[in-house]
């Protein structure tokens, strides 16, 4: 074996996609080539030594932001005692600020953008000669007919114990500045027929869970509707053997055929993972966001009430122009939409993003760390953002865990923002942690503060006992997630 792909996944369920696309497209070198993964939180140690027991003449990293910083340590480790190994970076993380990061240092050779077809060229030249002589290499962008697509190279573990993604497009039309996928400047789909044949190889080899990475998944509705009546034909087939689906969708592109097709799913089988991420139409034009912000609402209503999808809406704190007052007031508004989950994520200086234009007038401090989360601007300082990332933390222990299906209501009340953040703030408080917290003990907490705000202790006793009855307490009281489903996103 000479070449080895090699990532560090955030879980191990994660699949990486990225790195069975490259061996998909490895050519003559395919035979010579093996994949191996690893997980973060591994050890140093224990990664290297796995890596050389393959003997590898090549070993090519995925570098991302969840695991720059380990695979920098690798990649030190390896060169140290494995100097002869030529460590080949890709990756999102090493696409962009290229020559400014530690870990290229440490490298022999990265590879920027799409590696698919530069990477087997590289390790050929490597291999073969001539030497490549610069460090930095533009990954070349084929036409998508040229690439090969990686589906048959999940093997049946991975089908059984692990989340399978997959990707009908690449790429996205939209610029949001934040975003990495702004740089796109289109997307590109990949032939629809021969996709949908893999995802019958796919199915037919058992795989039931099924998650697009497409940036837009209803940007071409009849692409979309395509791929949704592959699953709805899986599901009439069969229908003790569902079928789970997740997509991303922008909110405010919703046809009637689409709607359509969404209500035919029945419960359990779609999840839909959707950015709002403002409702402040000058943070939207700041940051360069096409949005129809009354379309989305009806949109995301309309989901919520005539489809059995689950929703996954996502919001930012953090943006130029964003004040907490305004980020409330959208987050008020998206709850009362009723998705099932609030994905409250605060900004984050992706590498290569335009958002940077907006560091001067916006006072915007990043951590230069990864995940270089924003610790303060213009209108948020520092305390204020360490309360919303507890915010943010809490409300997925509480709210998005779904473990609180008849308490949360009650405590929101009527302004879910500012009563949440009322109660992070005793919460943190009085507990001094952000993390860690045991169930028992969170419900304990819970039951305080809600008898702290003025509620009878007896009656705090029995809402959260009412929580924590034997049955029927996983789903979101404000729109339930079935069973079934509450088992697919543990995933
Ligand atoms: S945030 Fe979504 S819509 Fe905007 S550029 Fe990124 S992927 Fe595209």
């Amino acid at each position: 074996m000479t070449i080895l792909l090699s990532t560090l996944n955030a879980r191990y369920t994660h699949a990486s996609l990225g790195l069975r696309y490259l061996l998909a497209n490895m050519g003559e070198l395919q035979e010579q080539t093996k994949i191996q993964e690893f997980v973060i939180g591994a050890k140093t140690t224990e990664i290297v030594e796995r890596i050389l027991a393959h003997k590898p003449r090549i070993v090519g990293f995925g570098i991302y932001i969840w695991n720059v910083e380990e695979t920098n340590k690798v990649v030190g480790m390896l060169k140290r005692v494995a100097p002869e190994v030529v460590v080949v970076l890709g990756g999102p993380e090493v696409s962009y600020e290229t020559n400014e990061q530690e870990i290229v240092r440490l490298a022999d050779y990265v590879i920027t953008g799409w590696g698919d077809v530069t990477f087997p060229k590289v390790c050929s030249d490597i291999l073969n000669g001539p030497k490549p002589i610069m460090k930095v290499h533009a990954g070349h962008q084929p036409p998508m007919a040229e690439l090969k697509l990686p589906y048959s190279l999940y093997s049946d573990d991975d089908i059984k114990n692990r989340t399978i993604y997959v990707e009908a497009s690449r790429g996205c039309p939209f610029k949001c500045e934040f975003c990495l996928s702004a740089l796109d400047k289109t997307a590109w789909p990949f032939n629809i027929d021969l996709f949908l044949a893999e995802m019958e190889g796919l199915h037919a080899r058992g795989a039931r869970l099924f998650k697009f990475v497409d940036r837009t998944f209803n940007l071409n509705i009849k692409t979309s509707l395509k791929i949704m009546q592959f699953f709805l034909d899986k599901i009439a087939a069969n229908p003790d053997d569902p079928v789970y689906a997740h997509f991303e969708l922008v909110p405010d592109h919703l046809p009637d055929a689409l709607k359509e097709g969404i209500s035919k799913f029945p419960h359990g089988a779609l999840q839909f993972e959707i950015g709002i991420q403002s409702f402040n139409p000058e943070v939207q034009t700041l940051v360069s966001r096409k949005q129809d912000n009354q379309k989305a609402a009806d949109n995301i209503r309309w989901l919520c009430d005539h489809s059995t999808a689950h929703m996954h809406v996502d919001l930012i704190a953090g943006l130029p122009g964003e004040t907490v007052e305004s980020f409330a007031e959208g987050f008020n508004k998206l709850w009362a939409l009723g998705p099932h989950e609030i994905q409250f994520g605060i900004l984050k200086r992706l590498r290569g993003t335009p958002i940077i234009r907006h560091t001067a007038p916006f006072g915007l401090v990043f951590d230069p760390h990864p995940p270089y989360t924003i610790l303060a601007n213009k209108h948020i300082d520092f305390q204020t953002m360490q309360r919303l990332v507890r915010f943010a933390r809490y409300w997925d222990l509480v709210a998005n865990s779904g473990r609180f299906t008849h308490t949360l209501p009650v405590l929101l009340g009527e302004t879910p923002f500012q009563s949440f953040m009322a109660f992070s703030d005793w919460l943190y408080a009085n507990t001094d942690a952000t993390h860690r917290i045991a169930l028992d003990r969170l419900a304990g907490m819970v039951q305080r503060w809600l008898a702290h705000t003025g509620m009878e202790a007896e009656a705090a006793a029995q809402l959260l006992a009412s929580d924590f009855a034997p049955k029927g307490k996983t789903a979101h009281a404000h729109h339930p997630a079935p069973q079934r489903q509450a088992r697919h996103l543990a995933a």
